[in-house]
């Protein structure tokens, strides 16, 4: 996949989560957004995936994230999975491998 489709599909995402939960703080308590000041149903930020924006970008630059499942430290992948690269597990690492011999 291309790089500017992922990035679409990012807003996209973060457009669905804000239509269908609103801002980020309503799900993810006590989470530092960046230009979100009022608690999560009284966020009024006209744009609220800006919100969700904010908030993963905060957390991938925060925490290891693999760059193709998203799966973290706190949140492995069915089964458990380990760091090959800084920003891919070992279960990505795999299917990658098992696909590129084509
Ligand atoms: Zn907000
Ligand atoms: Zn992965
Ligand atoms: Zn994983």
């Amino acid at each position: 996949m291309k790089a500017d489709e992922f990035q679409k599909a990012f807003a996209l995402a973060c457009r669905f989560l804000s239509d269908s939960i609103g801002c980020p703080k309503i799900y993810a308590e006590g989470v530092d957004i960046p230009d979100c000041i009022l608690d999560g149903e009284n966020c009024e930020r006209e744009n609220q995936w800006e919100c969700w924006q904010s908030y993963f970008l905060d957390r991938v630059s925060n925490e290891q994230v693999c760059r193709i499942c998203g799966c973290t430290q706190e949140s492995a992948c069915p089964g458990g999975c380990w760091w090959v690269e800084d920003d891919l597990c070992s279960s990505c690492s795999e299917n990658i491998n098992s696909q590129s011999t084509s």
